[in-house]
């Protein structure tokens, strides 16, 4: 068995879906790319009995390398064309969490109202139109919503988050639902106030200091592509 450090990543991203909340039930996959194209979560299986033999390697176009304990997930073209066109990106995640998907359902981005938005590698995390799931044209929408962006809203369907690797992308997930439940709590009362590009210009470069080891202690974290925020958000300000 090839990758086998690697299935393991992607297995433990797929089962932290439900352990952190993002997933209930079997919805959410999650890929990996290999020399091949990808790794990719089977299709309608449950995570937690899944064994890292049971994904599925499959080209970046869609050929079946090894088949697993496939069908792979109906979501592949997602995870393909991401990998495809993002070589900055190692790993893909795509979950229904409740309050993202929530957003999403309303069709609305969430705007700079808070800091840590700038962790999606932008002012906002946006919302992508909306297409059926499993198909390209979801994909292309996709695709085109997470330029210059490490996570999306979809459309009445739920998120996408990318990473250098799975745990990374499962991280960068469970801050996009915190800040979608903060965002639905705030605009509770009102409009919240949203950040200034300015002020963003400032996040953005602070977490690209922090993502190069400065001032966090201990955290070096040298050779990182500085054009996106740092993986480890444990420490975040
Ligand atoms: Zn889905």
């Amino acid at each position: 068995m090839n990758h086998t450090s690697l299935r393991w990543a992607v297995l433990e991203a797929a089962r932290g879906m439900n352990a952190r909340g993002l997933n209930r039930g079997r919805s959410g996959n999650v890929s990996a790319r290999v020399p091949e194209g990808m790794l990719l979560t089977p299709s309608a299986l449950p995570y937690e009995s899944l064994e890292p033999a049971g994904l599925v390697t499959l080209g970046l176009d869609g050929g079946i390398v090894d088949a697993g304990a496939g069908p792979p997930s109906t979501e592949w073209h997602l995870h393909a064309a991401i990998l495809a066109a993002r070589p900055d990106v190692g790993a893909v995640l795509h979950a229904h969490p409740i309050h993202a998907t929530a957003l999403a359902c309303l069709r609305r981005e969430i705007p700079a109202f808070h800091y840590m938005v700038a962790l999606a590698g932008g002012d906002s995390i946006p919302c992508a139109p909306y297409a059926t799931f499993g198909t390209p044209e979801l994909a292309v929408h996709v695709l085109a919503a997470l330029e210059g962006r490490r996570a999306c809203l979809l459309a009445n369907h739920g998120i996408v988050t990318v990473g250098d690797s799975p745990a990374e992308a499962l991280e960068l997930a469970v801050e996009v639902e915190t800040l979608a439940s903060q965002y639905l709590a705030a605009l509770q009362v009102g409009p919240p106030v949203l950040l200034s590009a300015a002020q963003m210009v400032e996040v953005h470069a602070r977490f690209r200091d922090y993502g190069r080891g400065h001032g966090r202690g201990g955290h070096e974290k040298g050779g990182r592509k500085p054009k996106l925020p740092p993986p480890d958000f444990s420490g975040a300000p």
